[in-house]
């Protein structure tokens, strides 16, 4: 199988982040993607490529230009507008009830943002944009007529809204190399899988009424999870996209068994829509030792569970791509990671 993965996403290392009213050390570090690109390498998966540089063309497809230029130069804004030069964190959000779209620097970023978990420095954009490269990439090989590739993306991006940061994420790749594979596959649709432990609220948003792109996502219930507000099992799209997001909610506590048990279900939704390819959401903060899904109740997957997850996700004989979302259990990141991989390519030679 191929992977894709960038250096240039080490550039995006903020020192901290809100959490549940804690400044905590950020979770989602550089240290992530070494330690999987080393287990990717031990398991001698297939050829480790860099990305191609791809025209902002492909991101503006799902994110608008006002977006992409605030995310390019907020913290050099920010920093000269007096905030504070460790990270671009918002104080006040533009929630229900407030009255304009107030974009000066100290301001916008909490108009682009919802929640305290993305925050910017000087790297981020850039970092951001490597990891969109490297799902394009990931994409165009599919495209091209390879089985599978995986791209290494960090930051992720499924929390990531059409023109919303938040939950570590900045550009959603996931709906990027779905945009990509889906305007490359002549009128037929193409699904997203989601099996990070929370769901892709982002991916949802952006997709949620449209007919072209299936969202399904399996993941810890909103009621008690991040990102409590979307996610439930009545959201299943709106307008000409009724019927094409499907959430499966799972309780705390989920083991191996139940847990593949609802892939199959997900699996089987799929497969009924006949899409041209997939693209997979691949978080593995689902293992029992995660310590940002702790932070409620966590599943209880082991390290068995994440072979058949991969080996699963082929039998649908799908062109796939697989993107980085999240995963911070580091001593076990880079083989869970490895081991979706592995048990994909046990069925399909990529
Ligand atoms: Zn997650």
């Amino acid at each position: 199988m191929i992977t894709v993965l960038t250096p240039d996403t080490a550039s995006h290392h903020p020192p901290h982040e809100f959490t549940d009213g804690r400044l905590v050390p950020l979770y989602e570090s550089p240290l992530r993607a070494t330690l999987i690109e080393a287990a990717l390498r031990h398991a001698n998966l297939g050829p480790i490529l860099m990305p191609d540089q791809w025209d902002d063309q492909h991101i503006r497809a799902v994110h608008p230009p006002e977006y992409l230029e605030y995310l390019a130069h907020a913290y050099r804004r920010w920093v000269a507008a007096g905030g504070s030069p460790e990270a671009v964190l918002p104080g006040t959000f533009a929630v229900r009830g407030m009255s304009r779209r107030s974009l000066t620097p100290l301001a916008a970023p909490g108009y682009y943002s919802f929640d305290l978990s993305a925050p910017i420095v000087a790297g981020t954009y850039a970092a951001a944009r490597a990891a969109a490269d490297a799902a394009l990439t990931a994409a165009r090989h599919v495209q091209a007529g390879a089985s599978a590739a995986y791209a290494l993306c960090r930051p992720p991006g499924h929390h990531a809204g059409p023109d919303l940061c938040g939950g570590y994420c900045f550009l959603n790749n996931a709906a990027i190399a779905a945009e990509y594979l889906r305007r490359h596959c002549a009128g037929r649709c193409v699904a997203i899988l989601d099996i990070d432990f929370h769901h892709g609220n982002g991916t949802q948003q952006i997709f949620e009424a449209r007919d072209d792109v299936l969202f399904v996502s399996l993941h810890a219930d909103p009621a008690e999870h991040y990102p409590y507000f979307s996610g439930y099992a009545d959201e299943i799209g709106r307008d000409v996209g009724r019927g094409w997001t499907h959430n499966l909610v799972l309780p705390a506590g989920t083991d191996d068994a139940s847990y593949l048990a609802a892939l199959d279900a997900a699996l089987a939704l799929i497969g009924a829509r006949m899409p041209a390819a997939l693209i997979v959401s691949l978080g593995v903060d689902t293992a029992a030792d995660d310590p940002v899904a702790a932070m409620g109740a966590s599943f209880a997957l082991s390290a068995a569970a994440f072979h058949p997850i991969g080996a699963r996700i082929a039998t649908l004989g799908l062109p796939t791509v697989f993107v980085q979302e999240g995963g911070y259990a580091v001593d076990a990141l880079g083989r869970n990671v490895a081991a979706v991989l592995t048990g994909f390519a046990s069925v399909v030679q990529p």
